[in-house]
C-alpha cells in the first residue's frame, strides 16, 4: 500500500475528485483526501454539501466525473463491475442511518450475509458472525429478528455486519441519525472502541457535536473540503522518508 499522509499505509486516497450530475450540479469539486490505516475521522457539513456523494464515491458505489479513487492502492476506475464488488466486499464495510437489515433474517444471519458475499464457507460463517455480534455486545441477541431489537441494537447488528470481514475501512453515513441521544451516544462510543481495536472508520455527519468527538474533522461546504484537521498523530513533514 502507498503511504498515507500520516506515514501509515493509505486505505483510501481521493485525488482531484469532481462529481457533476446530469443537469450540471457539481456535488464534489476537486476533492483530495487520504485516509491512513487506523484513523477515525468525521466528514462533516450541512445538508447539500456533498457528503453522501462523497461517501458513494469513496465506497466505489458511484464513479467520479474527474479524478481518481484508490482503495488499498487499487484504482477503482481500472476495475470492472465484478472486480469492483469484490473489492468492496474485501476492503469496505458500510453502515447506514436506517440500518438496512433484512427483515426476515436473524441478527446472526444478517451479519453472515457479508461473509456469504465474501465467499466464506457456510461452516465458517456462523462462528464468525457470533464473534462479530459479541464484539458489539450482542452475543445474547443472535437469534433475534430486526423487529425484536431496539434501534440501537439494530445499528449494532449493522456495525457487526460491516466489521465481520475485517474491512480496511468502514464508511458510516449518519450512523446515529435515526437514534435518540442515549443510543446515538452508545453507537458513537462503540465506533470509538472498535477504532481503538484497529478498525479504520469514516463517519459522515451533519452534526458538529459528533464530529468534534472524533480525532480528525474533514469539513465539506458546497462540494469542497474547506477544512481538514489531518490525522491526529503528527503528520511527517513533506518529503520526509
Ligand atoms: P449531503 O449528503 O451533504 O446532504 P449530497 O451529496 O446528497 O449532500 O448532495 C450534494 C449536492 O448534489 C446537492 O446539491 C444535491 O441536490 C445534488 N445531488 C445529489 N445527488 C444528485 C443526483 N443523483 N442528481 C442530481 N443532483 C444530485
Ligand atoms: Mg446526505
Amino acid at each position: 500500500m502507498p503511504a498515507g499522509n500520516s506515514g501509515l499505509p493509505a486505505v483510501l486516497r481521493l485525488t482531484g475528485v469532481t462529481k457533476t450530475f446530469p443537469g450540471g450540479v457539481r456535488a464534489l469539486d476537486d476533492v483530495s483526501l487520504t485516509i491512513g490505516r487506523g484513523e477515525l475521522l468525521a466528514i462533516v457539513g450541512p445538508s447539500g454539501s456533498g457528503k453522501s456523494t462523497l461517501l458513494n464515491v469513496m465506497g466505489t458505489l458511484d464513479l467520479p466525473t474527474r479524478g481518481t479513487v484508490e482503495i488499498a492502492g487499487q484504482d477503482a476506475a481500472s476495475l470492472n463491475d465484478r472486480r469492483l464488488s469484490a473489492l468492496r466486499g474485501r476492503w469496505l464495510g458500510f453502515v447506514f442511518q436506517q440500518f438496512h437489515l433484512t427483515d426476515g433474517l436473524t441478527a446472526a444471519e444478517n451479519v453472515a450475509t457479508s461473509l456469504l458475499y465474501a465467499g466464506v464457507s457456510r461452516r465458517r460463517r456462523a462462528p464468525l458472525a457470533l464473534t462479530a455480534l459479541e464484539r458489539v455486545g450482542l452475543g445474547h441477541r443472535v437469534g433475534h429478528l430486526p423487529h425484536q431489537l431496539s434501534g440501537g441494537e439494530r445499528q449494532r447488528v449493522a456495525i457487526a455486519r460491516a466489521l465481520v470481514n475485517e474491512p480496511a475501512l468502514v464508511l458510516a453515513d449518519e450512523p446515529t441519525g435515526a437514534l435518540d441521544s442515549a443510543n446515538g451516544g452508545a453507537v458513537l462510543d462503540l465506533l470509538v472502541r472498535l477504532n481503538r481495536e484497529g478498525t479504520t472508520i469514516a463517519v459522515i455527519t451533519h452534526d458538529g457535536n459528533i464530529a468534534d468527538q472524533l480525532p480528525r474533522q474533514v469539513e465539506m461546504r458546497d462540494g469542497r473540503v474547506v477544512r481538514d484537521t489531518g490525522p491526529r498523530t503528527g503528520p511527517a513533514p513533506e518529503g520526509t522518508p
